[in-house]
């Protein structure tokens, strides 16, 4: 029992042991399992950064030996240091990919993820986010939809929660049997924000990766969800695993400073969440004020200076008028993601009485 706290590398060079029949590869700063029924079939869940498949499919042989591929892929979410490898190896495995409604769009090409948020500050990690991709991948083929009725295709005595927050399709794994719980990025056990704690692995439970996150009050919401499960093992997307007492203390100290600890002190999405529905996103908060890395000042200097002449200019367009105010009413021109799309009707989570959803749509990416 003790194995799910370590890594062993003895028996197989690279995965590490997470939990009973439940294996875990590190690829580069994120987590991907490999789950299995006392039968020997087995799931994956989730697929590591871009560029990993050959470190994926040589874990799964050292595992479970040669010729024996899945008999699905399960995802936590769909950001990119988690679905990097999704394409190549459900083709090559020829397996379906299972995933929640909520996460459809950002995984068949039909929106963008909400921005990532590089003003929530806290190490080199955030400062980075800026330069992680976030164009919506499509495998519109391969991809299925998570059973409404908690099952966990392929995988018996599981069941899948949803967990959103993080993203809004994000859902967590639980086994109820010896409770371990397979969380994704709804809560992480190590300061991913922290490029020290990345490095050194240090393990503790902290909030979802801050970078990423658009809606706070649904990933409060669902690491209590998680923490009522009383889980004997959590198996995150950063960090390792950890277990028992520790784990639980440390879970329910994040439930209840959720506010202090997890979430970041400035942000675009504290006060107000990005707004998604089944087809993507519909709206997003104003970005907050972005500390960007030096490297970027010469860049924005550029880009202020190209905002002052294009403000100049349209002063004189004003004067003669046109211009400004007229166009502000010209209706956004038709992208290919959702965030741009022409709003029909209200959704359903807008309160009518109060929210304008077209206040807030940007034009993003
Ligand atoms: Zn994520
Ligand atoms: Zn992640």
């Amino acid at each position: 029992m003790e194995a799910a706290s370590q890594k062993s590398r003895s028996s197989h060079r690279h995965s590490f042991v997470a939990a009973p029949r439940v294996w875990g590869l590190k690829t580069v700063f994120v987590n991907l399992y490999y789950a299995a029924n006392p039968d020997g079939s087995w799931v994956l869940i989730d697929t590591g950064v871009p560029g990993s498949a050959a470190k994926v499919k040589q874990a799964a042989e050292e595992i479970f030996g040669k010729d024996n591929r899945p008999r699905a892929i399960l995802l936590t979410h769909g950001h990119f240091d988690h679905i990097g490898s999704v394409k190549e190896l459900a083709e090559e495995w020829d397996v379906p990919v299972y995933a929640h409604p909520m996460e459809l769009p950002y995984i068949t090409g039909l929106s963008s993820y909400p921005p990532p948020d590089p003003s929530v500050g806290g190490g080199a990690m955030a400062y980075m986010a800026f330069a992680y991709p976030k164009k919506p991948i499509n495998i519109k083929s391969r991809v299925e939809l998570l059973p409404p009725d908690g099952s966990v295709p392929g995988l018996e005595g599981w069941k899948w929660l949803h967990t959103p927050g993080h993203s809004p399709g994000h859902v967590s794994f639980f086994r109820e049997e010896d409770r371990t719980l397979i969380v994704g990025d709804a809560f992480s056990t190590r300061d991913a924000e922290s490029a020290v704690a990345v490095m050194t692995e240090k393990r503790e439970v902290h909030g979802p990766p801050a970078y990423f996150t658009p809606d706070w009050g649904s990933a409060h919401h669902s690491v209590e969800k998680l923490y009522e499960l009383q889980p004997e093992i959590a198996a995150s997307g950063h960090g390792m695993p950890m277990r028992g007492r520790e784990l639980q203390q440390q879970l329910e100290r994040l439930v209840h400073e959720f506010w202090i600890v997890a979430v970041p002190k400035h942000g675009r999405y504290i006060h107000e969440p990005a707004v998604t529905d089944e087809y993507g996103v519909i709206s997003v908060p104003p970005a907050a004020s972005n500390p960007v890395p030096k490297v970027m000042a010469v860049a924005g200097a550029v880009a202020i200076a190209g905002l002052a002449w294009a403000a100049w200019k349209r002063r004189d367009n004003y004067k003669e008028g046109y211009g400004y105010a007229k166009r502000q009413h010209e209706p956004p021109a038709q992208r290919p993601y959702s965030h741009n799309r022409v709003m029909q009707g209200m959704p359903a989570n807008v309160d009518p009485d109060h929210d304008n959803p077209h206040a807030h749509t940007n034009n993003y990416p």
